[in-house]
């Protein structure tokens, strides 16, 4: 054959849209029974597509990963590829939040619509078929070999595209057992690590009884980081810690101090609406003539609501929190003045990531000078990559599911080029 694409998610399906549509025959191998599952997950939480904000702002949530992908998304951004949706039937609209999101705002009918185009342009689907990390030179061909449900099979072909995802959700098939065999194969790597991700934090016994309850309206902030902007919204409580989108939108710079410094001290703020003026004035009246009631009783009255309550009483019992308060000039007040400026500037120490296999997405993998500009391995010439393997990361909010498509653009037309050109860069 002349191309195989290993990986039926996004970004390999895109490749060998490429390939098919410059007139290639192409086989697209995946691991699971049926094609594109973490993007139908994807799909149940409404299908995140791409997102509206100028081009600047978009290209700036790639950060270090910009200037790499900068090219693959001014040709395949998101305008392009709102367009591309549009082109199978399935209309996009944007959200309050700037969001981009399908009519129906499920993944399947784009999938299977998509499917059925690329079949019909001549795509060959194998499914059930693993590759195992095989990887020989034949003449001018490559030869890679899979496991199927009948033991094992090789398959060869000129030009080959892995976009083999990254390394959560296992079992919605990407796993990240390729990253050492590339990486014995002389292509540089970085190790996966959690994007997206929860945090631990090592709760109390009562404060685990929570778990599943939102903090709603809370503002973080990441002393660490002069200069960063404080962000408002909602964050879980789980057994172990704490996940959600507002720690989603710091995960990178999180997981980051807890690389360098063992744990991250993060800052939050559980009632941004007031100031601790306002905050001290209603703690003093709800407390006004009731010797009687509990702390958190008045808290209560005070316009905290439960959850709130239980973290700032885990904190308040802490033994950090003493010196915290020592050395904010807070020791010697009334406790209930040393509560409110703690509700207000809450210290929460995270000290892990949650394991890789729970996050949304995965942060580290090929690096750039693994790749040309075509996105072809410099190691394997004819060995192209794209998708969640590559090494950038970026918040949610339809930039994930944008790069991968971009990048599998890129990698097929770089497939095309080396087909073009008789296997020459
Ligand atoms: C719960 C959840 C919700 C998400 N929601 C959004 C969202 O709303 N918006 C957004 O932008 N992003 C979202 N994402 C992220 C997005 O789904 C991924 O970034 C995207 O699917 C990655 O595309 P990919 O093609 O690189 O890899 P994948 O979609 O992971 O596809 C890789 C494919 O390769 C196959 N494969 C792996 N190893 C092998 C092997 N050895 N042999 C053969 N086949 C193999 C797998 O079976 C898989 O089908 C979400 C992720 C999760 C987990």
């Amino acid at each position: 054959m002349t191309a195989l694409v290993v990986g039926a998610g996004p970004a390999g399906l895109m490749a060998a849209e490429q390939l098919l549509q410059a007139g290639f025959d192409v086989t697209v191998c995946d691991a699971m029974p049926s094609p594109g599952r973490k993007f139908l997950l994807a799909g149940i939480g409404g299908l995140n597509l791409t997102h509206s904000e100028a081009t600047s702002d978009f290209l700036a949530r790639y950060e270090d990963a910009a200037d790499w992908l900068r090219p693959q998304l001014d040709v395949f951004g998101a305008e392009a590829l709102r367009a591309w949706a549009a082109g199978l039937g399935v209309e996009t609209f944007v959200g309050s939040s700037g969001r981009v999101f399908p009519a129906g705002m499920k993944a399947a009918p784009l999938l299977r619509r998509w499917l059925q185009r690329l079949r019909g342009q001549g795509m060959q689907l194998l499914t059930r078929h693993r590759w195992q990390g095989d990887l020989a030179r034949d003449g001018s061909d490559w030869l890679l070999g899979f496991a199927t449900p009948d033991g094992t099979t090789s398959l060869q072909a000129r030009v080959v595209v892995l976009a083999l995802g990254g390394g959560s959700w296992a079992r919605l098939g990407s796993d990240g057992a390729w990253l050492p065999w590339l990486a014995d194969r002389g292509v540089s790597v970085t190790s996966l690590r959690a994007a997206n991700c929860g945090f631990e934090a090592d709760w109390s016994e009562v404060l685990t009884r929570r778990a599943g309850e939102p903090l709603k309206n809370v503002s973080l902030s990441l002393p660490w980081l002069a200069g960063t902007r404080e962000r408002r919204g909602e964050c879980i409580l789980t057994r172990d810690g704490l996940e959600g989108g507002l720690i989603y939108a710091h995960a990178r710079a999180i997981r980051e101090r807890i690389e360098a410094c063992g744990r991250a001290v993060i800052t939050l703020d559980l009632l941004p609406d007031r100031s601790l003026a306002t905050l001290g004035a209603a703690l003093d009246k709800a407390a006004a003539g009731k010797a009687g009631l509990t702390r958190s009783r008045l808290w209560q009255r005070a316009g905290l609501d439960g959850v709130k309550s239980a973290l700032l009483e885990e904190v308040w019992r802490q033994p950090d929190t003493s010196s915290w308060l020592q050395a904010q000039g807070l020791a010697g007040m009334p406790v209930l003045r040393q509560q409110a400026a703690l509700c207000k500037m809450l210290p929460v120490t995270l000290s892990a990531t949650r394991p890789l296999d729970e996050a949304i997405s995965t942060a580290g993998g090929i690096s750039r000078a693994a790749l040309d500009s075509g996105l072809m391995l410099n190691a394997l010439p004819g060995v192209f990559c794209a998708g969640e393997m590559l090494d950038w990361e970026a918040p949610t909010g339809g930039y994930l599911l944008t790069a991968c498509f971009a990048s599998g653009r890129r990698a097929g037309e770089g497939a095309v080029q080396w087909l073009q050109h008789g296997g020459v860069a």
